[in-house]
């Protein structure tokens, strides 16, 4: 059982003034693996404080000073790579292997952030003007819990990179895994105040990051609802945000496509992270002259993605995070079924064998039209549907029907013809024929998936405010 019951403020672990506990539940099975103090406004505002002090001096830092922090952060991170692994797959039910990617792709934001500082001209100048790319101020940092540790790393490598100094809100579901990562954080001889961690509720911790006049910048991963009320709430004190929300990707798959990689390819993007994931591909556009093979061959592709116990190397789909996870997985499979989808794999309730914990069927519909409830919300759990259409342009209009534009995927052997239909969606990224990634290129949405970028110079400018000096 493990009990954790103090914040990170001004480079020391304190008490929380905060005195709600709150269960950690193993999503796996249901049990209760330890008990966390949740802190409150008083506890937000101590931090606020250290990371403003501390921003007097670390505000005009230089590149090297911050490259040499990024690369001491990536140095602490990284001696606890196992352990965060581990974390991730007891207190979230991460799969290990994805589980595993998602700590190394966090762990590495630190040298690609210093890497992409390397390359921004910070200063620019020309006749009698010079201008300079400044820090914001204190960023508030507010995450979800689907990859709590790779958003934690990814939001403060670039902060740091900037100039910036925070405090960081993790989700209070994820707060195993942030005492970890701040474990190693602790050991990275950082400046004093630089880095502030208060675990506890969004509308309490959260919600004081948002209206407090010290911080200056929010960055945001989570829902569209609580992004709209940090928007809102966040004008009174002309918050700077960066949002990251959810999203309703479609992969598209075009008629030349070689199904024996599209199919795994399209699994793959509709599965991963147990279908918790924000870029998840939970919409496969199929031509109409393939749909009878395409549906065979996700019926026997499905073989390859095991429910099961998320530290088993073998399994594909993990349990969900939570019961009410669990719940609202279940009400859209129902939903889909009354809007007269059809289950082509999966169903309503547990797995066979897996009664305990949050288990759900990885479920794929098929006569899906994309004005049903599942073609349009987001479920955030592993329900794919299978959407035809009869031509290129209306597999377009289809992908891009959709109140998101997050991520989006593109089929295909003609890589000219793929390459043009992906210049046609109106997303923040779209991969071809695989779920590439890239550590310099930005992540963010367009319409509700949110507003600003992560990763790479356009994450560190994000927390940057040029001035201008004329003479
Ligand atoms: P959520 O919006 O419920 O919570 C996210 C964070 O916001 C948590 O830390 C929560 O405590 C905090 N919060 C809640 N109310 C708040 C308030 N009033 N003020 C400030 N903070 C508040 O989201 P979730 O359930 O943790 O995560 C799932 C959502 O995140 C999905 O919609 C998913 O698509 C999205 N997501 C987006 C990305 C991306 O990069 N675009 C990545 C992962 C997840």
């Amino acid at each position: 059982m493990k009990t954790i019951t103090t914040h990170y403020i001004d480079g020391a672990f304190v008490e929380s003034h905060g005195r709600e506990v709150m269960d950690i539940i193993k999503p796996a099975n249901g049990q209760v693996i330890g008990r966390v103090t949740l802190g409150d406004e008083e506890d937000t505002r101590r931090a606020i404080a250290a990371a403003n002090t501390a921003f007097a001096s670390f505000g005009r830092s230089t590149k090297e000073e911050r490259a040499k922090i990024l690369r001491r952060l990536h140095q602490a991170a990284s001696a606890r790579f196992d352990d965060l692994t581990a974390a991730m797959v007891e207190e979230y039910g991460g799969v290990v292997q994805f589980a595993g990617l998602i700590v190394k792709t966090g762990i590495n934001a630190f040298l690609a952030a210093e890497q992409a500082l390397q390359e921004i001209p910070l200063i620019h100048s020309w006749g009698k003007t010079t201008v300079t790319l400044e820090p914001v101020g204190v960023a508030g940092l507010i995450t979800a819990w689907n990859a709590n540790a790779l958003f934690i790393c990814l939001k403060l490598a670039s902060a740091v990179a900037a100039g910036c100094t925070v405090v960081i809100k993790p989700s209070e579901l994820s707060s195993i895994q942030t005492r970890v990562l701040v474990e190693a954080f602790h050991q990275a001889d950082l400046p004093k105040g630089l880095l502030n961690v208060v675990t506890g509720l969004g509308n309490v911790v959260g919600a004081e990051l948002v209206r407090n006049p010290d911080v200056a910048k929010i960055s945001f991963t989570g829902s569209v609802a609580v992004g709209e009320t940090i928007m809102r709430d966040g004008a009174k004190t002309m918050k700077r945000v960066t949002l990251e929300l959810g999203g309703k990707s479609p992969t598209i798959m075009l008629d030349d496509a070689a199904l024996g990689q599209a199919i795994p390819s399209a699994l793959i993007m509709a599965l991963m992270n147990s279908g918790q994931a924000c870029a998840a591909g939970t919409r496969l556009l199929v031509p109409d002259s393939r749909l009878v093979e395409v549906k065979q061959g996700l019926r026997d592709a499905m073989h390859a993605f095991a429910v099961g116990d998320p530290a088993d190397p073998k399994t594909a789909v993990g349990p969900m995070v939570s019961q009410k996870q669990y719940e609202r997985i279940q009400s859209y499979i129902r939903k889909g079924i009354e809007e007269g989808a059809e289950v082509l794999v999966g169903g309503e309730g547990h797995p066979e064998g897996f009664e305990m914990g949050y288990f759900v069927k990885p479920t794929i519909f098929v006569n899906v039209k994309n004005d049903m409830t599942i073609a349009q919300e987001e479920i955030f759990g592993p329900v794919l549907s299978v959407i035809a259409y009869d031509s290129e342009d209306e597999a377009i209009r289809i992908a891009n029907d959709s109140k998101y534009g997050l991520h989006a995927a593109v089929l295909g052997t003609d890589l000219r013809r793929a390459r043009r239909v992906a210049s046609q969606i109106r997303a923040g990224r779209v991969v071809i024929n695989n779920m590439a990634d890239d550590p310099q290129a930005p992540w963010g949405g367009f319409k509700y998936s949110g507003t600003g970028r992560e990763y790479g110079r356009y994450g560190i400018e994000a927390f940057l405010e040029p001035r201008a000096i004329l003479e």
